[in-house]
């Protein structure tokens, strides 16, 4: 193994350790190929160390007050905010989106620890005093036990932290795999927990790819599992840690559709879309890879094509950079792939993003905004999540019909309509079939207060992360039905019934 560049660790039982494993990976910087850190795929015995830490912190985490695990989560939004910048300088290094962005991921996921700040609140149980005579009927929110989060690498803060603050806050004990292509922010963020008080053993960190994940989801000793990622590796984990028993989310692909009326605001909306295609290289599953031209809104290509042609192609660090790189060569090489089956399809190329040369950062692994027009359902372009700067154009003569097309896609993760009508807004979100809609809105991703509600085939299992559905998903609910005697009430008797009196 090389030395000079530094390894990634491990955090087990509240120590950052070195993993003994002979096998290892590269964490590259996306825009120059410059190697930033060695990243190791854990070895199953460390696996199982980390959650055997798990495990044994759980009795006394489970038992410590709840608002001490709160004001935990008080001082960690503090330790995020304080080292916001550096967070995002890290980010930016091994994934590639710009800083402005970088900053976006660390805020939308320090808003989810800023929830968990309010646990008390969110755990609160149900009570209904007098169901019979002299009993209540009160439940109570208790933590499962050891959880693990599995991350993508497109957002390597926000995802991550949708994930082990909520459980944590829960009174459960967390093992964490992060993206084996970004783990360092990651990292730095699981540092500044430990700086905030979590107690050791409390949360772990094991880095891996498939073999580790597999672990995961076959060790006895996990009870539930959240994952977010690709279609196909969610739809296996689902599969085989459901098998063993577990609960388990699945946040998967997506495909999201924009619906253009023609009474758009046509600036904001071009606008809009523009930012949503094309923004972290459409590397984000709530982009917006297709819009639906309706009516006299086809005539807006153009306009569009004009402002994807002016956005800046460049590193994240770049100022006035708009679109940084895809995440590696393999991801640059697939999506240009699918530009090419585009064109052999026989999709209109408005935009041709392939050749874009960014000076000073020649071995960068960037594509410009692409955008096709005349695509059909059948086209791979179409059917694919392409995961890269590349928009889809449709037309459509009414609205009617572009919501049945939209519904007619498996994808549900989110949606939004483009109109200065009420009643075409108010008809869109009753009748569009994807769990997130938005409302001149192009990216409607909840704040924690909601959940995030992905649904259809972008989702596995029934309760979104973050938000009270999250506090469903990491807790038990246990109903219990009391009476207490007193000396005084009347004795009833033997009762073999099934009623309470
Ligand atoms: P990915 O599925 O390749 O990886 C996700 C995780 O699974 C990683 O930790 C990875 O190490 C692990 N993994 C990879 N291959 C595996 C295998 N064969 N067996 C077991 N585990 C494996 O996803 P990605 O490329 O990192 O992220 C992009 C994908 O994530 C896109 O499809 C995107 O839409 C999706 N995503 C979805 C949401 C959502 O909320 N719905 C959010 C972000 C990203």
């Amino acid at each position: 193994m090389l030395t000079s560049v530094p390894s990634v660790p491990l955090l087990i039982d509240g120590c950052f350790v070195q993993s003994k494993t002979e096998h290892w990976r590269d964490v590259v910087n996306p825009a120059t190929q410059d190697v930033l850190a060695r990243v190791p795929l854990a070895t199953p015995n460390e696996v199982a160390a980390a959650v055997a830490a798990a495990k044994a912190a759980f009795p006394s985490w489970r038992k410590t007050p709840i608002s001490t695990r709160a004001r935990i989560f008080l001082k960690y939004q503090q330790l995020i905010r304080e080292n916001m910048a550096s967070l995002a300088a890290t980010l930016t290094a091994e994934q590639g989106k710009t800083l402005a962005d970088a900053e976006g991921d660390v805020f939308r996921g320090l808003e989810v620890v800023e929830h968990a700040g309010s646990i008390g609140n969110l755990q609160l149980g149900e009570m209904a005093n007098n169901v019979a005579s002299g009993v209540d009927t009160y439940t109570l929110l208790q933590p499962l036990g050891v959880c693990a989060g599995i991350t993508p690498f497109n957002f390597p803060a926000m995802i991550p932290l949708w994930m082990f603050p909520m459980a944590i806050a829960c009174g459960n004990t967390f093992v964490l795999k992060p993206s084996e292509q970004d783990p360092m922010v990651t990292m730095k963020l699981v540092e500044l927990a430990i700086e905030a008080g979590i107690p050791k053993g409390v949360l772990n960190v094991v880095h891996g790819a498939a073999e580790v994940v597999d672990g995961i989801c076959d060790h006895p000793d996990i009870k539930a599992i959240s994952f977010v990622g690709s279609s196909k590796v969610g739809t296996h984990v689902y599969h085989r840690a459901s098998q063993n028993g577990k609960r388990v989310q699945c946040m998967m692909g997506a495909k999201n559709h924009a619906i253009v009326l023609p009474d758009a605001n046509k600036e904001q909306t071009l606008n809009a879309i523009a930012g949503a295609a094309f923004g972290a290289a459409g590397q984000r599953c709530m982009a917006l890879p297709v819009v639906v031209l309706v009516g006299e809104a086809r005539h807006w290509i153009p306009e569009l094509v004009s402002k994807a042609k002016g956005l800046k192609v460049s590193a994240g660090i770049e100022d006035g950079t708009d679109v940084g790189p895809l995440i590696s060569c393999a991801a640059h090489d697939r999506v240009i792939g699918l530009i090419e089956r585009g064109i052999a399809d026989g999709a209109t190329l408005e935009l041709d993003g392939r050749n874009v040369k960014v000076p000073g950062y020649e071995k960068g692994n960037f594509v410009g905004p692409t955008i096709f027009s005349s695509v059909k359902p059948g086209m791979a372009i179409y059917d694919q999540e392409i995961f890269g700067p590349v928009l889809s154009i449709l037309e459509i003569e009414d609205l009617n019909g572009a919501i049945e097309f939209i519904n007619a896609n498996p994808n549900g993760n989110g949606t939004a309509i483009f109109t200065q009508s009420g009643a075409a807004a108010r008809k869109f979100q009753d009748d569009i079939d994807i769990g997130q809609v938005g409302i001149n809105v192009p990216i409607p991703v909840p704040v924690p207060m909601f959940s995030f509600t992905g649904s259809r085939a972008s989702k596995l299992g029934d309760l979104g992360p973050y938000g009270k559905q999250v506090v469903l998903f990491y807790t038990q609910t246990k109903t219990v039905t009391a009476r207490w005697f007193d000396d005084q009430s009347a004795t009833q008797g033997v009762n073999t019934t099934i009623s309470l009196k």
